[in-house]
């Protein structure tokens, strides 16, 4: 073969790999993907040719035709859209630029068969085709240019490319089918596979001379009009997904802003959600004319899951994206699909609670970013909040929460961590399930961003339960289902001068030793002075480095009820036992950090303290 030959990126190889060895099943699909390109480069060269018409040299009579050769066995797919240089070539057909590539190849088992069905979900694209083929060639010109190129390839490690001739602009893909493929040679298949995943495009599909779709943009017919499956296909075309649609949006808005608006929540997380660009993935057209998909003030950032189109009809066609950016228009579209969203959510919400169970648990990390960067929204997002709590398995909202609050408990106590098993063992929590009141388990690392910006809610101030500031005496505790008698307090004058002890031997390494009502198991547990950073963003910040965090001293606090703190309190006026009650001071605070998952300071320090305490009760 002639022409310059270079290698695929690693990751297309092992994604060509598993497509040539495992994808047995919807081959079909490939067909589906090439006219989903060929489509997306006819609404490119579009919005281009409003300010350079003589780009699109057939005069913006956008089309997508198919042939086949029965004698050479090929399916061919052109269109006369924006096309590729050569450069384009090698960076589209070469390499994967999307988000979630490593990710996605990271998750990859080496089992064939799963493999193929998460490969299905991640979207292959253009490499679909070499399912069905034995080698391919793209001829393509693109736009503007003199020169056209030739890529083609078989698939295994490399592509070759070289300069060709094209008669217009645009794209033609040469599909030499392997031998078992010959169904796609047929018209009945084509026009089959055509109908079924690809109806919606709004550019004509030629066979001959027979156009195979209805050429009309989807969102322009009346939702009665649209089967659940073209719109599970045009949410595939226009999200790049390969799920189902969780909540389909499709809607036509007259009055002060004319708009329709078809969009898509999905039921998957894709695999991109968590990228640093939090890019939001919603289409803009103005009058059926493809815009741009990077218009930023259309959706908020903590709705980036949300996939679609909106077609407005007041903008201007030839709006530059400098226009777009603080648009009047734009803004108002945003504030009322927002509101949409809204509305439709806290429908599910109460109607099909699982089903919103699901949903949060996909997408509620995502959601809550609002609560931190966008205070329009707070209310709205506060409502459907739904949060994992120790009263249960299942999820709690902030109403319901405030709903069953104890007697004389004034705040919406929570607690954060890395999970929730871990979290639900934590000794700070011991007070509160001993007087029943429930407290919040947040697991997202934004928990510990959005809470300090939101404060409270309905006037409940939200508290941490590893902070301090609040007073849980005032809640009675509830009596043990064993009837056992609750554990008797060591004399308060004793665990005054504990505690004074206590303070003298630890001095600058705590903040502040007290007495709490927030035991009952444990000994001891450190807590956040007020003010200071709590427990788990110190670690978490600390973890991902970015940041020097200084460690802040923190407070100890002490179970009066504890046997050994009883038994501490009562050698307080012993002198000689004073060099006792420093060592067990420090054994203790290095326990609550144990507790904590913090490192110890001091280890070998610990280790001597831990043998001499053994050594004492083994040889008394
Ligand atoms: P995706 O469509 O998900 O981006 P593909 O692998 O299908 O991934 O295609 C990669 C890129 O190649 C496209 O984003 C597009 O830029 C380019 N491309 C593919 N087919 C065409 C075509 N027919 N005309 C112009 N560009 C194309």
């Amino acid at each position: 073969m002639a022409g310059e030959e270079i290698k695929f990126q690693a990751e297309v190889g092992k994604i060509l790999d598993i497509v040539i060895n495992s994808l047995y099943s919807n081959k079909e699909i490939f067909l589906r993907e090439l006219i989903s390109n060929a489509a997306d480069a006819c609404d490119k060269l579009r919005y281009l040719a409003l300010t350079a018409p003589e780009l699109a040299e057939g005069g913006g009579d956008f089309k997508i035709e198919i042939s086949t050769d029965k004698k050479a066995k090929t399916i061919t797919i052109a269109d006369n859209g924006i096309g590729m240089n050569r450069d384009d070539l090698v960076a589209n057909l070469g390499t994967i630029a999307r988000s979630g590539t490593s990710e996605f190849l990271e998750s990859l088992s080496g089992d064939a068969r799963k493999d193929a069905n998460l490969i299905g979900q991640f979207g292959v694209g253009f490499y679909a085709c070499f399912s069905v083929a034995d080698h391919v060639d793209v001829i393509s010109r693109k736009a503007g240019d003199d020169v056209a190129w030739h890529w083609s390839s078989e698939g295994k490690g490399a592509f070759t490319i070289e300069e060709a001739a094209r008669a217009s602009q645009g794209t033609t893909i040469i599909v030499h089918l392997a031998k078992d493929q010959s169904e796609y040679l047929e018209d009945a298949r084509i026009r089959h596979i055509v109908q079924q995943y690809s109806d919606h495009i709004s550019i004509p599909i030629m066979l001959a001379d027979q156009q195979l779709n209805k050429g009309s943009a989807l969102w322009t017919r009346t939702p009665k009009e649209v089967t659940a499956e073209q719109y599970q296909e045009f949410y595939r075309h226009v999200g790049h997904a390969f799920d189902t649609p969780w909540l389909t949006m499709h809607n036509k808005a007259e009055g002060k802003v004319e708009y329709t608006n078809l969009l898509f929540v999905p039921s998957m997380r894709p695999f991109d959600l968590m990228n640093q660009e939090r890019k939001h993935s919603v289409k803009l057209y103005v009058k059926r004319v493809f815009i741009t998909d990077d218009c930023e003030d259309l959706m908020p950032r903590w709705l980036r899951f949300v996939r679609g189109v909106v077609d407005s009809q007041d903008l201007p066609l030839n709006v530059s994206r400098e226009v777009l950016q603080h648009n009047v228009i734009v803004g108002r579209i945003k504030s009322a699909l927002v509101k949409r969203i809204f509305g439709e959510l806290k429908k599910k919400a109460e109607k099909a609670p699982d089903e919103f169970a699901t949903f949060w648990d996909n997408f509620g990390a995502v959601v809550k970013e609002g609560l931190y960067e966008d205070q329009d929204y707070r209310d709205d997002i506060l409502s459907i909040a739904r949060f994992k709590s120790t009263a249960g398995d299942g999820t709690v909202s902030l109403a319901d929460y405030v709903g069953r609050m104890k007697d004389g408990q004034d705040d919406i106590f929570f607690i954060t961590g890395e999970d929730e098993t871990a979290l639900k063992a934590s000794p700070q929590l011991e007070g509160f399930r001993a007087r029943g009141i429930e407290v919040l388990l947040l697991t997202d690392p934004i928990d510990e961003f959005w809470i300090p910006m939101v404060g409270k809610f309905q006037d409940k101030p939200l508290r941490s339960v590893t902070a301090g500031g609040f007073d849980l005496s005032k809640v009675a505790q509830e009596a043990k289902a064993d009837d056992t008698p609750q554990a008797e307090k060591a004399d308060e004058g004793a665990v005054a001068k504990l505690i004074l002890a206590f303070k003298d031997a630890l001095s600058e390494a705590v903040r502040d030793v007290r007495a709490t009502d927030r035991l009952t198991e444990s000994a001891v547990c450190l807590i956040a002075g007020e003010g200071d950073m709590d427990l788990h963003l110190e670690r978490m910040l600390r973890r991902q480095g970015h940041m020097k965090v200084p460690s802040a001293a923190r407070i100890l606090e002490i179970n009066p009820a504890h046997p050994v703190i009883k038994a501490l309190a009562a050698m307080t006026d012993d002198l000689v036992k004073k060099p006792v009650l420093a060592d067990m001071a420090h054994l203790l605070l290095d326990q609550a950090r144990i507790i904590e998952g913090e490192a110890l300071a001091d280890p070998i320090g610990f280790s001597a303290r831990l043998n001499a305490a053994l050594t004492r009760s083994l040889t008394a």
